[in-house]
């Protein structure tokens, strides 16, 4: 029988802790490492709609992009959102483990994959992380080998991720070759992409001031929202798992939703 121990360890090598920003909470947050596996879902973000799939589908773990918990608690109950749902894991014997800014980061993780889909080359991190080595590190940067406008990379995103809009702040007939991309809520990651000389930042979500920011240094910036850069991550990081682990039965959230939809 596979221990939730053994997928720590291989979450751990994929994914290593020492690659988590120093505010982040990773690893396995909730459970007992000794006991079994053989139901395991991924997903973004734990929800309530999320939490009740696990329950009724019976798995024993929950890969959750999203720390949960993230910040220390000083009381567990059902009062509020996130008491409610870690008590109802608890009860029902569910884990947790969460890699996420050790995911986004990795070599195999989530920005290299963005990269990889927007057909980067010379990918490297944007911001490396002291004591690892390349691809692994914060964001990635790279380079189109075909230099296209800032109109059609944004057609190619919402065609690739199924987008129903996304916002950009540029000159939409500017030819792009160089490209940055980091997912989530990266904006504060906008000067290391322009350090990088960097024509466009890709990210999931930034604040209006990331945006005038960009527009004064001259730098294409497309937000293509934070579910939309990290839910296919999940979803890989599912097919990783099984891979891995063929006995497991493992898949991504069915249920799980993009809370903030386009009308
Ligand atoms: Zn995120």
């Amino acid at each position: 029988m596979i221990s939730i121990a053994d997928i720590c360890r291989f979450l751990e090598e994929f994914a290593p802790r020492g690659l988590a920003a120093d505010w982040d909470n990773v690893g396995l947050l909730v459970g007992d490492r000794q006991e079994g596996a053989s139901r395991v879902m991924t997903c973004l973000t734990i929800t309530p709609a999320v939490a009740a799939e696990a329950i009724r589908e019976r798995v024993e773990l929950i890969v959750a992009h999203h720390p949960l918990p993230f910040r220390p608690l000083s009381r567990l109950t059902t009062d509020e959102p996130t008491g409610k749902i870690l008590w109802q894991l608890i009860r029902a014997g569910v884990a947790v483990y969460s890699p996420h800014t050790s995911f986004d980061s990795a070599a195999d993780g989530i920005n290299q994959q963005l990269a990889a889909g927007l057909e980067l080359v010379e990918i490297e991190p944007l911001t490396p992380v002291a004591g690892f080595d390349s691809p692994q590190g914060i964001g990635r940067r790279g380079r189109l080998t075909t230099p296209r406008s800032l109109s059609a990379i944004a057609e190619q995103l919402k065609t690739q991720w199924s987008l129903d809009g996304l916002f950009l702040t540029g000159d939409v007939t500017r030819s792009i070759s160089r490209v940055a991309i980091a997912c989530g809520s990266a904006g504060d990651l906008l000067s290391a992409a322009i350090d990088a000389g960097s024509e466009l930042f890709i990210t999931g979500e930034a604040r209006l001031h990331t945006a005038y920011e960009a527009e004064a240094r001259g730098i294409a910036l497309l937000l293509v929202g934070h579910y939309a850069s990290e839910r296919p991550g999940v979803e890989r990081l599912s097919a990783v798992l099984a891979q891995q682990f063929p006995t497991l039965a493992v898949w991504a959230s069915r249920d799980e939703r993009d809370p903030l939809v386009w009308v």
